[in-house]
């Protein structure tokens, strides 16, 4: 029997993160709102303009992708992310109606692929579109479909080729505007470089560093930082897919932790139960550094790159200072 994760509190909740842009609808609706006017070449091309002001309506499955979105789209774009709670488990989403309504509105829709997000191809062929643009990011890093770590966000390597796809696809939607999203673009990629200097500076120091780790979430960040993952990626998965791991892959983990041989504990803070409660538990009764690590970006008061930043500075200071960061 899998095991009862207890954080489920809003995960029916569509979270919008921003008010969903009226102005589309306007426009959308513009056509048909007078027969008489439109009946006019004036009229038409009053039509188009307001078709060329209104913002374009991007749909996130993940808040971290919402966030690059309204980065790289700036002033021309809406973006809402169906998930952006800190406290649900992505990997448990349950789609609700909301989500389904805001896809067949959206022009541009972004999610993650690997089976994260599986939720959103159903919906988006449900209300299918043939002028909806797809971004899914795993195909767009030519991944394979059983690519085991499915939170690609958290590798140095994924946002900027996802900033640059999202400006050439906007372009497309808004071809006057594509100077502004190729700039905004090249600017979100270069504000990139303090956490990738970060990342460099503690390998250079203190790679080989071993952790635990309860689920996989950020795993691609810990290994760009050169530290040595100790817990089994068999557990990790289990945990992440809500499976019981056995006896002995539980008595191994906390015995990382239990007996010192771990530096730092990275512990999913959205992908909690019993369990993972009881090895934090462990980690905090050994003295061992807790690093809170999250699904969907922290808000408020995040952005994707000070997000990302954030947690490098968390992980160094478990590693020099031997302070918890339980939470950012
Ligand atoms: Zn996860």
């Amino acid at each position: 029997m899998g095991r009862t994760r207890y954080n489920r509190i809003g995960a029916r909740l569509l979270v919008l993160c921003a008010a969903m842009g009226p102005t589309w609808w306007v426009a959308a609706s513009g056509s048909g709102a007078s027969t008489a006017e439109a009946s006019t070449a004036g009229a038409s091309a009053a039509v188009a303009s307001r078709r060329a002001a209104a913002k374009i309506t991007v749909v996130a499955a993940e808040n971290e992708y919402g966030d690059v979105a309204a980065q790289v789209g700036g002033k021309y774009v809406t973006v809402d992310s169906v998930e952006s709670n800190p406290n649900t488990d992505p990997h448990t989403y349950e789609v609700s109606p909301g989500v389904a309504r805001e896809v067949a509105s959206a022009q541009l829709v972004i999610q993650n692929g690997v089976g994260y997000d599986a939720y959103m191809s159903k919906v988006e062929s449900a209300s299918a579109s043939s002028s909806r643009t797809v971004i899914v990011v795993q195909k767009l890093l030519g991944l394979p479909d059983n690519t085991a770590n499915p939170h690609l966000w958290y590798s140095p390597k994924t946002m900027p080729i996802v900033a640059n796809r999202l400006a050439g696809d906007l372009a497309k939607l808004q071809p006057a505007h594509a100077a502004y999203f190729k700039a905004n673009a090249s600017k979100f990629v270069a504000s990139l470089k303090p956490w990738l200097d970060a990342i460099a500076s503690f390998k250079a120091k203190y790679g080989g560093t071993k952790a635990a780790t309860t689920e996989p979430v950020a795993d691609y960040l810990l290994s760009a930082m050169g530290i040595d993952n100790a817990t089994p990626f068999s557990f990790q998965a289990d945990i992440m897919n809500g499976v019981d791991p056995s006896p002995q892959s539980i008595s191994l983990e906390s015995g990382f932790l239990a007996k010192h041989k771990v530096k730092l504990f990275a512990y999913n803070q959205q992908v909690v139960d019993a369990l993972t409660t009881s090895i934090r538990n462990t980690a905090q009764n050994a003295g061992i550094p807790v690093v809170g690590v999250y699904e969907t970006m922290p808000t408020p008061g995040y952005d994707y790159q000070s997000w990302m930043l954030a947690e490098v500075h968390a992980i160094e200071t478990a590693v020099t200072k031997h302070t918890s960061t339980e939470h950012l």
